[in-house]
């Protein structure tokens, strides 16, 4: 037996979801940039991610799901920011992905989870920032000083890091 589906919390229609805008990432500006070495982005406030988090449509097939290469559960972290839970939206992506903060800055998400995403096929309507909601997951969980790191099994091995960059 299926087990069964949560209602929404989005209080919007799908229609309203398709006619809220790509939240754009706020940046430095050109004069404090010139100066300094510090990021350009810098990520959503709350109230920014919970707007773009809004426009998910929470499909039943959700491909942004099968174009992500480790497999993020994106429906379900991106409906915990609908709820405004955003310490357990970071361990829902935990789950699948202990990187957060630098998979939602440097992963090519065009080309993977936001190239699957159902908002995208629409005519000039831009793919969920998915990228931009794991950073704003990331950056919150390390700003509250909180880490769900997922339990792994004690395997009784031992293995060797070759390098230190993402590849390591
Ligand atoms: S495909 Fe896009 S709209 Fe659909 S569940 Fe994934 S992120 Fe949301």
């Amino acid at each position: 037996m299926k087990p069964p589906v949560a209602p929404s919390l989005n209080p919007l229609t799908l229609k309203e979801r398709m006619k809220v805008s790509r939240q754009a990432m706020p940046e430095q500006d050109a004069a404090q940039r010139s100066s300094a070495f510090t990021e350009v982005n810098l990520g959503y406030s709350p109230e920014l991610a919970r707007q773009e988090a809004l426009r998910c449509l929470e499909c039943a097939k959700a491909t942004c799901m099968q174009r992500c290469p480790v497999g993020v559960k994106v429906k379900e972290f991106v409906q915990f920011l609908v709820a405004g839970d955003f310490a357990a939206a970071a361990s829902k992506i935990r789950e699948d992905n202990v990187l957060p903060a630098i998979t939602g800055r440097v992963c090519p998400q065009e080309d993977h989870c936001e190239a699957g995403c159902t908002l995208g096929k629409a005519k000039n309507v831009k793919p969920l920032g998915i990228g931009y909601l794991e950073r704003f997951v990331a950056d919150y969980e390390q700003r509250m000083g909180i880490r769900h790191l997922p339990k792994v099994p004690p395997m009784g091995k031992k293995v060797a890091v070759a390098g230190s960059g993402l590849s390591g």
